[in-house]
C-alpha cells in the first residue's frame, strides 16, 4: 500500500447490480473500503487531492471482483473419485489448497462459495486467508456433503468402509441428519451441502429420483436454518430439485431437469439456482472417449436439457448464479472462473450485464457473514475491484483473460500478480499403478509388449 489514503479509479463503472453502467465514472477507495462511486464530474472536491492515487487508464472498465458461487478449494484438481477420497494425506491437501487459493484470487475472484470440502480443509484455508497469512479469495465454506446410498459420493463398493477423506458423510437415519448438521456447525462451516441426487460423472443412469425424501430435506433445511446457516443441494434430477425447493433450500445446484413444478416451488421459497454448466461444457470440449454414463454424449444431453429448463426458470424469475466448479480436473483453478458468464450469454440468453451481475452481486446471497460487504461497487463495501481493459458489457469474454486486467484489488490493495511457480506432484496424490497397461507375451518375438 502506498502512503496514500486510497485510490481514485476512473473509467466506465459496472457496479455489479443491474444498474446501467456509468460511462464517465469514478470509484474512490480509502483503506480497505469503497467510499464513493458515481459520475466523474460529480466527484466531491475532497477526493481530488493528492492524498488519493489516481488510476485513469483510457478504455478501462471498473467492476467488482468476481464472486464465484461454486468452487472446491480442497479437491486439488482431482481426476478421479479415488484421488479425491482416498489418496493424499490431509496435511498435504491443505498445503495444496493454499497454493491454489492464490491462483483463484489472481483470476480476479475475490470471493467464492466452496460447495463441499474434504476433511475440514475448507475451513482451515478460509481462516488462513482471513487472518492474513495467505493470499486467496474471501471464502464461504460448505462442510462435507450429507449423502446416502442414493446420493453423490457413496461411490465405492459396499464391501468397504465409507472413506473418511471423501467430500461427503454417509447418512443412514433421520437422526443422523441432525447430528451431522450440528457437528459441522460446531466445526465452523458456513453452509450445509446435501447430495440430493447422483451424477453422470459417477453413476450410470444417474438422473432418476431423489436421494432424500421431502421429509428428510425438510429436517435438513429446518435444522440448518435454526442454526443460522444456509443450505444447498446437489440436484441434477427433477425430483431432487423439486423436493429440495419445496423444503426451502436456499440454493439449488445444477437443477438441469427442473420442471414447472420445481420452478414454482423455487419461486415460492425464494431459492436460487447455481447451474455450474462450465463443468459439463468443459467435459464435452475435452471430448473424452469414455463409454457410458460419463461419456460426452451424456453431458451433451444434460446441457441440452439444462439450456431449455434453466431458461424457463430464469424467465420465470428464479435468480441464476454463476459458479465454475473449479477444483476438479476438468475445471482447474484460476482458469475458468469467468466462462460461466459466457455460457449464460450464449445458452441462457442473458445480456452481458446480467451475466456479470450473476458472477458478482448475486452470489453474495450465499455469503451470510460478509455478503453485504462485497459484490458491488458501493460506498461502505470492501474495495474488491477489477480494472479491466475494454468493455465486458460488449464482450463478456474479456473477463476470461485475467492476466490482461490492469488491477485486481482485494480490500483496497492491489494483489500480488506474480503467478505461483508450477508445482510437481507427489506419488501419493493419484492412484497406485504397478504398470500402465498389461505386459503381454508375444510368441513371435519371444518377448513382451505393453498393451493398454
Ligand atoms: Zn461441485
Amino acid at each position: 500500500m502506498s502512503q496514500k489514503k486510497g485510490y481514485l479509479l476512473k473509467g466506465k463503472v459496472i457496479d455489479g447490480s443491474l444498474n446501467p453502467p456509468i460511462d464517465n465514472g469514478a470509484v474512490v477507495t480509502e483503506g480497505e473500503r469503497i467510499v464513493w462511486v458515481g459520475r466523474a464530474p460529480a466527484l466531491p472536491a475532497q477526493y481530488t487531492t493528492a492524498a488519493y492515487e489516481v488510476i485513469d487508464l483510457p478504455g478501462r472498465c471498473i467492476m467488482p471482483g468476481l464472486v464465484d458461487a461454486h468452487i472446491h478449494i480442497s479437491f486439488g484438481e482431482a481426476r478421479t473419485e479415488e484421488e479425491n477420497a482416498l489418496y493424499t494425506p490431509v496435511e498435504f491437501r491443505t498445503a495444496k489448497a493454499l497454493y491454489y487459493a492464490k491462483k483463484v484470487l489472481q483470476a480476479g475472484v475475490t470471493s467464492a462459495f466452496d460447495a463441499a470440502t474434504t476433511y475440514a480443509v475448507g475451513q482451515a484455508v478460509r481462516d488462513a486467508i482471513d487472518t492474513g497469512m495467505f493470499d486467496g479469495p474471501r471464502l464461504t465454506i460448505s462442510g462435507k456433503q450429507l449423502t446416502n446410498h442414493q446420493g453423490l459420493e457413496d461411490s465405492f463398493p459396499s464391501t468397504m468402509e465409507f472413506p473418511i477423506g471423501q467430500s461427503a458423510v454417509l447418512i443412514k437415519t433421520k437422526e443422523d441428519l441432525i447430528e451431522a448438521i450440528r457437528l459441522q456447525v460446531k466445526d465452523e462451516v458456513d453452509a450445509i451441502k446435501v447430495s440430493g441426487s447422483n451424477d453422470n460423472l459417477i453413476t450410470p443412469d444417474a438422473l432418476g429420483s431423489s436421494a432424500f425424501t421431502l421429509e428428510e430435506f425438510r429436517i435438513i433445511a429446518d435444522e440448518t436454518h435454526r442454526l443460522g446457516k444456509i443450505c444447498s443441494v446437489h440436484a441434477r434430477s427433477r425430483d431432487s430439485v423439486l423436493e429440495a425447493a419445496r423444503a426451502g433450500f436456499d440454493n439449488l445446484f445444477h437443477a438441469s431437469y427442473i420442471d414447472d413444478e420445481g420452478i414454482e416451488a423455487a419461486l415460492k421459497n425464494k431459492c436460487v439456482i447455481t447451474p455450474t454448466l462450465t463443468l459439463l461444457v468443459n467435459l464435452i470440449d475435452a471430448n473424452q472417449e469414455t463409454a457410458g454414463a460419463s461419456g460426452t454424449a451424456a453431458f451433451r444431453r444434460e446441457v441440452e436439457a439444462a439450456s431449455v429448463n434453466l431458461k424457463r426458470a430464469y424467465a420465470a424469475g428464479v435468480p441464476i448464479l454463476a459458479g465454475s466448479e473449479s477444483g476438479w480436473s476438468p475445471v482447474p483453478y484460476g482458469q475458468w472462473h469467468a466462462r460461466e458468464m459466457q455460457i449464460f450469454v450464449d445458452v441462457l440468453g442473458m445480456t452481458p450485464l446480467q451475466a456479470i451481475h450473476a458472477n458478482t452481486l448475486l452470489p453474495t446471497c450465499l455469503m451470510k457473514r460478509y455478503g453485504h460487504e462485497v459484490g458491488k461497487l458501493e460506498a461502505g463495501r470492501f474495495a474488491d475491484i477489477l480494472v479491466v481493459p475494454g468493455d465486458p458489457t460488449a464482450d463478456i469474454r474479456l473477463l476470461q483473460k485475467p492476466k490482461n486486467f490492469d488491477f485486481i484489488f482485494k480490500g483496497g490493495e492491489p494483489i500480488d500478480r506474480t503467478p505461483p511457480r508450477p508445482r510437481r506432484r507427489k506419488w501419493y496424490e493419484r492412484q497406485k499403478v504397478f504398470l500402465n497397461g498389461v505386459f503381454e507375451y508375444d510368441e513371435e518375438t519371444g518377448g513382451g509388449k505393453l498393451v493398454q
